[in-house]
């Protein structure tokens, strides 16, 4: 039988590209049948990116090939353009040589008696490259980084449109999203959707273009999101595959100061340390540093600190307040970069304050430690509300918090959120680590995850 060429297009986030290419793997070792080329753009340097992108020239060559796009400039774009805008400005930059790579693939596979190309898988925020694969009569699928939650929105997004083509107003009342069990409140959208500087259009443009995709990949399990997938059954968009929790085994370890992390981790007793982590792009100006810091000095916890700070500032220690740092010496550890999954995996940790990134809520739930919400920025408020008002599987500390704003969560609230995501014996959790155990049986053979990728695999081999 011949083998079913997949072509992989992924952002160039770790959040979005690891996940991307994990599920990759996981699609070949489904079955052997398949075989996956991954075209890699050129974003800003990124040095965790890089290693992790390196590490996929060392894999067999029969299962995935990495193609490196040429460089292309930068989009010209104002700085003070949403980040949203700025992703889609660079996507459509890819568009020619995306269609270059694929054409090549397709017309090297097109004289293969092993190979047929069975379709594209294309990040979210890939969707306008559907274009791509129509023109080349191929299949397109979105694979979705987020959570069903979000992939609601997403379809949300252009009825909305349709009927009011103008930006959310901080003002707008409730909105009735699918995947959502109650109306939502406008405070927790993602700061793109009120975006006058192209965040709203370009979250339009992406959302517009899923009911052109063949099925909706999804980075979640069945269980934990039962209501929001009951949601997209209705016949009324592509189907939807819940794969997850696609999590990268070997976590993303390259920093020098790993082992230094891990050394102290071993020394600490069960359960007793609180893990800050804020995702690849999570800093912070001088007056959270400080509160931050005597909030975790109040809180009488052991904590590990991944801390960076915001542009033009580079250096975090002349942020902390005077002896700090010998006070806390021996109970607590600052460090830049977290080896996390592996940290989450430690058995000395008992709490993670996080930005809720769906990926750093799933390998959470994985090791079964409790969450206290810190959104920053993307859809993190979206995720902080569903984990804490629909799933009660969060502890709230701030639903709503922005990254861009001058607002400081002060030490008081950050040692209470310490002190309730800590305590030992409290019901959430017990109710996280019973959602690990099922997010683990979900991808185990038999699983909903594992039963959903067979049924994916169907689909993209039916196409042939
Ligand atoms: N991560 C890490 N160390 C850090 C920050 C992030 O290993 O110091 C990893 C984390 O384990 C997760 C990913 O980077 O796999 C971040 O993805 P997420 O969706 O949580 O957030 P994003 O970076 O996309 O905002």
């Amino acid at each position: 039988m011949k083998k079913v060429e997949l072509i992989f297009v992924p952002t160039p986030g770790i959040g979005h590209l690891v996940s991307t290419v994990e599920f990759a793997k996981l699609l070949i070792d489904h079955n052997d049948r398949i075989r996956v080329t991954i075209l890699s753009m050129k974003w800003f340097p990124d040095a965790a990116l890089d290693a992790y992108t390196k590490s996929l020239t060392a894999l067999p060559p029969d299962g995935i090939q990495l193609i490196d796009l040429p460089r292309v400039d930068p989009p010209s774009l104002a700085p003070w353009k949403s980040a949203e805008s700025i992703i889609d400005s660079f996507i459509k930059c890819y568009i020619p040589p995306v269609r270059n790579a694929v054409r090549d693939i397709v017309s090297m596979k097109c004289s293969s008696d092993e190979t047929r190309v069975a379709g594209l898988v294309l990040d979210l925020f890939c969707s306008p490259m559907v274009d791509i694969a129509t023109d080349f009569d191929l299949p397109s699928y979105i694979f979705i980084t987020s959570n069903a939650a979000f992939l609601g929105l997403m379809f949300y997004l252009p009825t909305r449109h349709s009927l009011n083509s103008s930006e959310f107003q901080s003002s707008d009342p409730e909105h009735v999203i699918p995947g959502f069990v109650c109306p939502v409140p406008t405070y927790v959208l993602p700061s793109a959707v009120f975006s006058k500087d192209g965040g709203y259009a370009a979250y339009v443009k992406v959302a517009e273009r899923f009911k052109d995709a063949k099925g909706i990949i999804i980075n979640t399990f069945e269980e934990v999101e039962h209501y929001a997938l009951s949601c997209f059954s209705n016949g009324q968009n592509p189907p939807v595959y819940p794969v997850g929790p696609v999590i990268n085994p070997n976590g993303l370890s390259y920093s020098d100061s790993d082992d230094k992390v891990m050394k102290w981790l071993d020394d600490q007793p069960q359960s007793s340390v609180v893990f800050l982590c804020f995702g690849s792009m999570g800093s912070f100006k001088a007056p959270q540093v400080k509160e931050t810091a005597l909030g975790l000095e109040q809180s009488g916890f052991r904590f590990l600190w991944s801390l960076r700070v915001q542009p033009p500032q580079n250096d975090a220690s002349n942020m902390l307040p005077e002896g700090f740092l010998e006070r806390v010496q021996g109970r607590g550890l600052i460090c830049s970069w977290a080896p996390q999954l592996k940290v989450l995996a430690h058995k000395a940790i008992g709490g993670f304050i996080s930005h809720c990134g769906w990926n750093s809520i799933l390998e959470s739930l994985w090791f079964g430690v409790p969450i206290v919400t810190w959104p920053l920025y993307a859809e993190q408020q979206l995720n902080a509300y569903k984990m804490v008002k629909e799933l009660g599987l969060a502890v709230e500390m701030r639903l709503n918090y922005r990254k861009d704003s001058d607002e400081v969560v002060m030490a008081d609230e950050i040692e209470k959120a310490v002190g309730m995501v800590m305590d030992g014996g409290s019901e959430m959790r017990k109710k996280v680590k019973e959602m690990g155990e099922i997010a683990r049986k979900s991808v185990m053979e038999g699983g909903t995850s594992f039963n959903s990728i067979g049924k994916l695999i169907e689909n993209m081999i039916s196409n042939n």
